[in-house]
């Protein structure tokens, strides 16, 4: 059977610096986006305003849903991979090891082969500030096209025209990413390779860590409430300070800072207008709690292709994909936690720490979470939600 996408390419062909797509952003999201439908046969621009390889600030979990959602194995990936199976964390002033698993990558190596892979053309250096549409054709660099993609991130232009519903403020986050001696790594880590080291803080607002990749060091913090990340550095680096390299002292001085949008429901109301899409951090999809974006922007990426290619509705897609309701779910305990504490009668009493079984309990369900797991009983959870009446 012909595919329609093909047989259209070939006219679109002949009219120049016209596409079925523009996708602004060449992360993970955008990429992915472009990879789904060049497969389908479609035109496709990436827009992005960096030089590949560039940098991304980023720590590198990977959950193992990654490689379902892009279609390939970790044995099939050729830049550095590193697994980890046990997970350290360090909550109310006690070490945990809690089994898991995933991986961790460089950002730098992933986000260029992903785009390398995508097949799409690639616009570098090009910074997008004006997006016009006329007679239903999206205006953008130069190119046009019936179909418009932001992947741009958290200051994705896109995003700014379309603005998507965003009821909390961003996440902080700071972050160092440097080379070290092998050898100095092996003998400062807490574990085997790819181990990392969590400092989870004890009001639960965010978590510090420190992970290595055999010859690198990553360490960072993010905080919820985005006006504490400098102070909650400063916390994370006297805990892992003892386990760095000496090379890293001067080093860990000079992290750097980023905010992103977190899960929430009311985002995917903003995810479609007009033959436009918003993918990956430019709608807000990381993990509610572990602040995860890498794989919710991959999958957006491929959902958002997906709607492109059979005209479904996108914004249907990511409400009911199983990972997404998922991270409803999480947003919605996290959501009932808050209100308890908030609707909690003073007391003048001073507030007991948790007992060892209680933070035995949360540390466990934390390092867990980094594994991408499915939450258990998600039935009883939704009851138990519209009981509480949490949207
Ligand atoms: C410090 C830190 C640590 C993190 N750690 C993890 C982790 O360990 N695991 C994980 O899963 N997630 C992590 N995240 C989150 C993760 O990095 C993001 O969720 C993920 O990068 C989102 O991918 P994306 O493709 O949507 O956006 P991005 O990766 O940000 O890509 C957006 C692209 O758009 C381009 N762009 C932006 N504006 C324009 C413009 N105007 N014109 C053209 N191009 C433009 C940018 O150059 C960029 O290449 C971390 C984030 C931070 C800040």
């Amino acid at each position: 059977m012909t595919n329609p996408w093909r047989a259209a390419g070939a006219l679109r062909g002949c009219i120049r610096r016209m596409y079925d797509a523009i996708v602004v952003g060449g992360g993970p999201a955008g990429s992915t986006c472009a990879r789904t439908l060049v497969r389908a046969g479609a035109k496709v621009a990436v827009l992005d305003r960096a030089q590949f390889p560039r940098v991304k600030l980023c720590a590198g979990w990977l959950s193992p849903m990654f490689w379902d959602v892009i279609g390939i194995s970790p044995g099939s990936y050729p830049r550095g991979l590193w697994e980890w199976n046990t997970c350290h964390v360090k909550f109310g002033g006690e070490q945990f090891t809690v089994p898991g698993k995933g991986w961790f990558i460089r950002r730098v190596e992933l986000d260029d082969w992903l785009l390398q892979q995508s097949g799409a053309e690639i616009h570098l250096g090009v910074n997008v500030k004006e997006i016009v549409q006329r007679d239903g054709v999206w205006h953008v660099g130069g190119l046009q096209a019936k179909h418009l993609v932001g992947a741009g991130g958290t200051h994705c232009p896109v995003a700014r025209m379309l603005q998507p519903p965003r009821p909390r403020r961003a996440v902080g986050v700071q972050e160092l990413e440097l080379p070290a001696d092998p050898v100095e790594v092996a003998r400062t880590r807490l574990g085997n390779d790819g181990e990392p080291e969590l400092v989870l803080f004890d009001d639960i607002s965010g978590y510090g860590w420190n992970v290595p990749k055999r010859d690198w060091l990553n360490v960072g913090c993010g905080t919820l409430d985005a006006t504490r990340v400098r102070d909650m550095w400063l916390h994370t680096r006297d805990v892992i300070r003892p386990h760095l390299p000496r090379e890293a002292e001067d080093a860990i001085e000079h992290v750097k800072g980023h905010s992103y949008f977190l899960f929430d429901p009311a985002h995917l109301d903003g995810a479609y207008r007009e033959g436009a899409y918003l993918v990956g951090d430019s709608l807000g999809l990381a993990h509610p709690i572990t602040a995860e974006g890498i794989v919710p922007a991959t999958l957006s990426g491929r959902l958002a292709a997906e709607s492109i290619l059979d005209g479904g509705d996108y914004r249907k897609r990511l409400r009911e994909h199983e990972m997404l309701a998922d991270y409803r779910r999480v947003f919605r305990l996290v959501e009932a936690g808050r209100r308890l504490r908030k609707n909690r009668p003073a007391s003048t009493k001073p507030k007991k720490p948790p007992g060892k079984l209680t933070r035995r309990a949360v540390a466990r369900g934390f390092a867990w979470m980094f594994s991408g797991a499915r939450l258990p009983a998600p039935r009883v959870i939704d009851a138990v939600m519209e009981v509480a009446r949490v949207r």
